[in-house]
């Protein structure tokens, strides 16, 4: 299955049947409730005007205004962001924050364009989008290639700090957003670790991505004694079977641009990466990276998704046959958007949390998410992905209000 939106549609459908639930709440989650595509005009600094395409998808609001991050990149189209849509309202009902899911894009390649550029394209999709998106209706975040930065200007053309999260915190923004996706990952993994058969001699980790969640989890990783042995941006890899030192490759990265040619590791390409043995895989950058043809060479112990669908309906199965447990995206990277909730929840009271306040408060939301995750997997007997499924589904369904 190439196309993520139907990806997300089968996942839905698939759950939905080992559970019993009703078809009719399947077709109404399988439609979007709003979409809205624009165009947004630039004045390039070189004087031409490039128009450039955009989108807003509104999945659902049963459960709360509809949330979801704004992705820049040049394969944007509008089935991946229905896809991410979608995968955001089964997010916040695992995550059980009061939130439904949406999602936003602008089809370009960020690293084209100069930070004035850039800031009138965002500004651009703002005002696009103006009556669409409203801090009581539709809250935007970061995604891919978009950072705190960009959320500046989108609540600065807005005019409201509640109408976005993941702001810088001079600008209304939650202590603990930067590191959220990564932090509740690894809560999420803590509390699977032992549930996972991942001994202590398994303890190596390999992570796709050098990100905001894949940079940041690997930090965590070597906090906790766990040995990272490969890591990759969207140039390549590098790979140390005795362990990485993350600081240095940071450091490394800054002056060099990528993490490739990093002293005392080999280089290594983002496929053969996947397919290192290991006790934790995390793909942290992209879609669809493991798929019916790589999966079988899959030989991690267990899976971390800290991306949006790295894995495509085919690939779980084949995994799930040789036994290789996935922790689901709508779990795993869950902590993003519920530091996010708790933003958009300081901004409309008011109040600035301290950082321990958010991090216990986080703490708890991963781990009752993971615990009831994982009771669903054992009552169905089926796999982690499916288990998050229908616990979205049965918490949705109490909000279904048609
Ligand atoms: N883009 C992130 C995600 O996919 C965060 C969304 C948010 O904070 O609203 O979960």
């Amino acid at each position: 299955m190439t196309n993520p939106f139907e990806s997300a549609k089968y996942q839905l459908r698939r759950a939905a049947d080992i559970a019993g639930l009703p078809d009719e709440l399947v077709n109404l989650l399988s439609a979007p409730m709003r979409e809205v595509t624009v165009h947004i005009p630039v004045r390039l600094d070189n004087g031409e005007l490039h128009i450039y395409e955009g989108y807003r998808v509104q999945h659902n609001n049963w459960r709360g205004p509809y949330k979801g991050g704004i992705r820049y990149h040049q394969n944007v189209n509008i089935d991946e962001v229905r896809a991410l849509a979608t995968w955001m309202t089964m997010k916040t009902a695992v995550a059980g924050i009061p939130m439904g899911g949406g999602k936003g894009g602008i089809t370009f390649n960020p690293k084209e364009l100069s930070v004035r550029e850039l800031e009138v394209l965002t500004r651009g999709w703002v005002k696009a989008m103006s009556g669409v998106i409203g801090p009581e209706i539709d809250v935007p975040a970061p995604d891919v290639n978009t950072t705190p930065r960009e959320m500046a200007w989108i609540a600065d053309e807005f005019g409201s700090p509640a109408l976005v999260t993941g702001k810088p915190i001079e600008n209304g923004g939650s202590e603990g957003r930067g590191t959220a996706t990564a932090t509740g990952g690894f809560y999420v993994f803590e509390t699977l670790r032992d549930k996972l058969f991942l001994e202590p001699e398994m303890g190596t980790v390999v992570i796709q991505g050098f990100g905001n969640a894949g940079g940041i989890f690997a930090e965590i990783c070597v906090r906790h004694e766990l040995k990272v042995i490969a890591i990759s941006d969207s140039s390549g890899g590098v790979y140390n079977p005795v362990g990485l030192d993350i600081e240095a490759l940071k450091a490394h990265k800054s002056t060099t641009g990528s993490v490739q040619n990093f002293p005392g590791a080999e280089n290594i390409t983002n496929e053969a990466l996947l397919e290192l043995e290991c006790g934790l895989l995390v793909p942290a950058a992209l879609e669809a990276v493991i798929t019916v043809e790589n999966a079988p060479r899959i030989k991690a112990k267990a899976i971390l998704e800290l991306a949006n669908g790295p894995l495509t309906p085919e690939a779980d199965d084949i995994l799930f046959e040789k036994g290789i447990e996935v922790v689901p995206d709508i779990l795993a990277n869950s902590g993003g958007v519920t530091v996010s909730y708790f933003e958009w929840d300081q901004n409309m009271k008011g109040e600035h949390w301290t950082e321990n306040e958010v991090d216990d408060k986080l703490k708890v939301a991963m781990v009752d998410a993971a615990m009831a995750v994982w009771e669903r997997k054992e009552k169905y007997t089926t796999d982690m992905r499916r288990a998050a499924f229908i616990l979205a589904l049965e918490r949705l369904a109490e909000a279904n209000q048609v």
